[in-house]
């Protein structure tokens, strides 16, 4: 058997393409275009590249992308008085600080500083919470995309054994909130995880957020499991790899996602769906 691809490009360029129809027609209507605030501090090129991604989708979607970028000697305090300035400015609907940021800042304070209402990231312990609680409002993009791809696959996730890798507030721990939101089974595994093989090998769901290529070994996949795939790793060779052993993961799962091309572009999606539903509750 070889699995059927979840095409993340696809997929997220569907979204896209819905976001900017809903943007036209509201901007037809004389409102003002959503408009997101990105924030970069430093020099990390990973982070430049997401960040150009970023403008990028919002120029697609129709909206107004301001963005600030500092050295990485910006001090905590001056960026706290930005992300204020950005909470109180009637024309910011999204405000992404991207991540990670230098190590003299502290990231969670900064994120607990932007208003909740604009923390297009859901990165905000009032969103995290509102997940948690079953009552979503702006939802974790990665999370969310690997949510939307499940649901494209067609399967009924409910009671279905899901074993989450990885339990990082950015992807393992959210995607296990959104899992068992969607009412399955959910085993979060982490790096104390015993007998991570015989988890996966029980698992009808794989979501894998690990961050070490080919992790997870394609004869672990329990056959015609669905595999997500979140890892994004950079081999020396240059080329993009994901945490799960690909070439042989398809030939037992039903369904899989690439890297790249998988849950990447749709996080960039998620991220502008977010930012339209933020201007929509901030200007109903
Ligand atoms: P992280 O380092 O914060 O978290 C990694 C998690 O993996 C931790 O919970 C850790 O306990 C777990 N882990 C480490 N070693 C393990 C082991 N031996 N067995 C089981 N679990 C183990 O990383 P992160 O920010 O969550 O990112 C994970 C991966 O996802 C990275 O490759 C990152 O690039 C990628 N990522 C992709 C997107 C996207 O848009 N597709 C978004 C965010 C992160």
């Amino acid at each position: 058997m070889s699995a059927q691809l979840l095409d993340g490009k696809l997929i997220s360029e569907q979204i896209i393409t819905e976001v900017r129809a809903k943007v036209d027609a509201r901007v037809a209507a004389g409102r003002r275009a959503p408009a997101l605030a990105v924030v970069l501090v430093g020099d990390d090129p990973a982070s430049a590249v997401y960040v150009r991604n970023k403008k990028t989708a919002c120029e697609r979607a129709g909206f107004r992308s301001l963005s600030f970028e500092y050295p990485a000697s910006l001090t905590e305090a001056e960026l706290l008085a930005l992300v204020r300035k950005l909470n109180d400015d009637p024309e910011v609907d999204g405000i992404l600080v991207q991540l990670p940021l230098p190590k003299h800042i502290n990231a969670d304070r900064v994120i607990e500083t932007i208003n909740p209402h604009k923390d297009v990231d859901g990165f905000h312990p009032y969103n995290f919470g509102r997940l948690a609680l079953k009552m979503p409002l702006l939802r974790p993009c990665t999370p969310h995309g690997v949510m939307v791809m499940l649901e494209k696959t067609g399967v009924d996730l409910v009671g279905k054994d899901a074993v989450v890798i990885g339990a990082s507030n950015i992807v393992g721990r959210p995607a296990a909130l959104e899992l068992l939101m969607a009412r399955a089974t959910v085993t979060v595994c982490h790096s104390k995880t015993r007998d991570l093989a015989g988890k996966v090998a029980a698992a009808d769901i794989v979501v894998a957020g690990v961050g070490i290529p080919n992790f997870v070994k394609g004869d672990w996949i329990k056959p015609g499991a669905i595999v997500i795939d979140v890892g994004i790793n950079r081999l020396e060779n240059g080329k993009l790899c994901g945490d799960v052993e690909f070439e042989v993961a398809k030939q037992r799962a039903s369904w899989i996602t690439p890297v790249p091309g998988g849950v990447g572009p749709m996080t960039i999606a998620l991220l502008m769906q977010n930012t339209l539903d933020a201007n929509i509750h901030l200007y109903p």
